[in-house]
């Protein structure tokens, strides 16, 4: 099975299936986000550095998160992964290509394609609960049992204060501006597999598989 590097807009459903690689391959979810946290909390050389940065309000150095991203892939060599929020700019997918070559890691770029429309409803659609659970009143399968209460702690539901129309278009456009660089290269060294998302999930995940074991 290959690796992955999954890019998708917002409300796409990347986390959910990330999950489902995790739970039914034992995928290795790996977040740069989470990666930089890590190296703050365990005040490591580099995560001093990096608190530094983020502390000033600027944006950590490319150079910096490849490097974490580099030792990070050694650590898990041989685990199946998915890579999840990366890259983010072409400079970042060139440097990643790099890397996957030096490693000799095989993997293939999924992307999800959704629609602003759709995307919106589920944007509009979603509640969360503080436990991190979180759900979707227009989706049957992502539905809360209990109208506004969570299934896992009974705690109320609420409304991320970001998903509204406004800042879900802001979103949205610049998701769509930043990665079309990105698709662009991928689809040149042909790793690119588009999956539309208008469908039910169990599709979509279908989909997936056929794009891990090489049948896509
Ligand atoms: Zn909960």
């Amino acid at each position: 099975m290959k690796n992955v590097v999954f890019i998708a807009p917002p409300a796409a459903g990347k986390g959910t299936h990330s999950n489902k690689l995790k739970e039914k391959y034992g995928y290795e979810h790996i977040s740069t986000g989470d990666l930089l946290r890590n190296e703050i909390n365990n005040k490591t050389e580099i995560g001093k550095k990096v608190k530094a940065v983020i502390d000033a309000g600027n944006l950590v150095e490319d150079d910096i998160i490849i490097k974490i991203l580099e030792s990070n892939l050694k650590s898990i060599a041989g685990k199946l992964f998915v890579l999840d929020g990366f890259p983010r700019n072409l400079n970042q997918a060139k440097k990643l290509t790099e890397i996957f070559k030096k490693l000799n890691i095989d993997y293939e770029v999924i992307f999800l394609l959704i629609d602003e429309q759709e995307a919106m409803k589920r944007t509009l659609g979603r509640i969360v609960c503080s436990c991190g659970k979180s759900y979707n009143i227009f989706n049957e399968d992502f539905k809360p049992k209990v109208e506004g209460i969570c299934d896992v702690c009974n705690s109320k539901l609420v409304k991320r204060d970001d998903d509204n129309e406004e800042s879900f278009k802001v979103r949205f456009q610049t998701f769509l501006k930043n990665n079309e660089p990105i698709l662009e290269y991928y689809k040149k060294l042909d790793k690119l597999n588009v999956i539309t998302v208008n469908k039910h999930s169990k599709f979509v995940f279908e989909d997936i598989e056929e794009v891990i074991n090489g049948n896509y």
